[in-house]
């Protein structure tokens, strides 16, 4: 008889691991130099644990439905549910699951992909997975940060994704090499919209982005970055940005505010 297995979650990055007997010695995302380790030292959790504590605000964030923990936990990240004729996708993922969640989301058309920014938020993608019968979408360059290996995690690799409806996954880079942005053109009532988690991320007045290699940690991106990923989204329409936490969006104008705020970066690394 041997000690039961859990999945542990590190309360830092939110990031759910294998099943082990024992919590994992450390966890590789927060001590990559993007992230950091809790100031009171590594820190574990369980799904179960979280349960008792949180539950997730389902809401309306710019016409889409989000998905975000209350009290926030880790990150603090929304997931969105783009909802669309051919199916649903789950864009970002946040750790806590429960039945409530799920309830409603299915209420809502269910999810039949989930398409994930970085691996700040690979979360419990895996129980997301699982519950809603849905495939993960990670950057295969990025495939080193998942900390939970499963048949569900579909690895793409290349500039770009057709998923279906128009919507399509774009690798931009930056904060990571696999970072990955979803377009949407049907969004912003048919102007389109650009979902980029924090690989362009909304700026606190809402009307520029910034790029930044640590958000953390203040580390910025060389130039030649910035212009990766500017070419990136040049050729995609989009009127929005919506950003990584509740109403952090760009609300209009979103493509020039791209062009601006990477000119401005730039002027500002010299
Ligand atoms: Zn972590
Ligand atoms: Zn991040």
């Amino acid at each position: 008889m041997g000690v039961p297995e859990t999945c542990y979650v590190c309360a830092t990055c939110g990031v759910q691991f294998a099943h082990s007997s024992t919590p994992p010695s450390s966890c590789d995302i927060c001590e990559d130099e993007r992230q950091y380790v809790g100031w009171s030292g590594q820190r574990w959790t369980t799904l179960d644990e979280l349960r008792k504590s949180h539950r997730n605000e389902i809401r309306e964030d710019f016409g889409l439905t989000g998905a975000g923990t209350k009290p926030t936990f880790a990150i603090g990240q929304r997931a969105l549910l783009v909802q669309s004729a051919g199916g649903n996708v789950l864009w970002d993922c946040i750790t806590v699951l429960d039945d409530e969640t799920a309830r409603a989301l299915r209420a809502l058309g269910g999810v039949k992909a989930i398409a994930i920014s970085h691996p700040h938020y690979y979360s419990s993608m895996v129980e997301w997975s699982r519950c809603f019968d849905a495939p993960v979408y990670v950057h295969a360059s990025d495939r080193r940060w998942v900390m939970r290996p499963d048949p569900a995690i579909e690895f793409w690799i290349g500039e770009r994704k057709e998923l279906w409806d128009g919507m399509t996954l774009v690798r931009a880079g930056g904060h990571f090499d696999g970072g990955t942005v979803m377009h949407w053109p049907a969004g912003a009532e048919g102007t389109g919209a650009l979902l980029a988690g924090d690989i362009l991320q909304v700026a606190q007045d809402r009307r520029w982005v910034s790029f930044m290699y640590s958000y953390p940690n203040y580390i910025p991106l060389p130039a030649a970055e910035i212009d990766r990923i500017v070419a990136a989204v040049e050729p995609l329409s989009f009127d929005v940005i919506y950003g990584a936490w509740w109403d952090r969006n760009v609300t209009s104008d979103a493509k020039g505010a791209v062009r601006r705020s990477a000119e401005r970066y730039k002027r500002a690394i010299g």
